[in-house]
């Protein structure tokens, strides 16, 4: 398959490796937003988080967790931002799941998960309105 990440997992293509199991593979991003950026790929393809099984997802993220740890005290951070964008939607360029994390650092300028996006309404914060969107999920 023509996939940039899969040939990062196979070694095709190299990468400066972080981490590595039988399943996943943690590797510095290439455009860094902060000094020990990482990205965590499984070495199975699939095009996005959202299409992961969920026992898949959790062993994902059981490495995530390793790893996240590792780079906190190693680069002495202190804090770190974790997370995937899902679809061209949310801004994922490689089509080929893989979770970011991304070290922060007191006064680094960034912002939390919040400052992603901001576009409800004041009618779609409304707890009545928030009632309908529960259903909506649950149903
Ligand atoms: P996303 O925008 O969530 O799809 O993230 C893809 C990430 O992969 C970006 O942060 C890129 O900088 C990174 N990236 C692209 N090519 C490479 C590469 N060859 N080695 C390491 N990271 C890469
Ligand atoms: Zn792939």
């Amino acid at each position: 398959m023509d996939c940039l990440f899969c040939k990062i997992a196979s070694g095709e293509i190299p990468s400066l490796k972080i981490e590595e199991d039988g399943k996943h593979l943690a590797f510095l991003d290439i455009h860094p937003c902060s000094k020990g950026h990482t990205v965590v790929i499984p070495k199975k393809h699939s095009a996005a988080f959202a299409e992961m099984s969920e026992r898949e997802s959790a062993e994902l993220f059981a490495f995530v967790n390793g790893v996240s740890k590792q780079i906190y005290k190693n680069l002495n951070a202190d804090g770190l931002s974790i997370g995937t964008n899902v679809y061209e939607a949310a801004g994922q360029t490689v089509m080929h799941t893989h979770i970011h994390i991304i070290p922060r650092y007191n006064g680094d300028g960034g912002g939390s998960m919040h400052s992603i996006v901001s576009s409800c309404s004041a009618e779609e914060k409304d707890m009545k309105y928030l009632a309908q969107i529960q259903n909506q999920i649950r149903k």
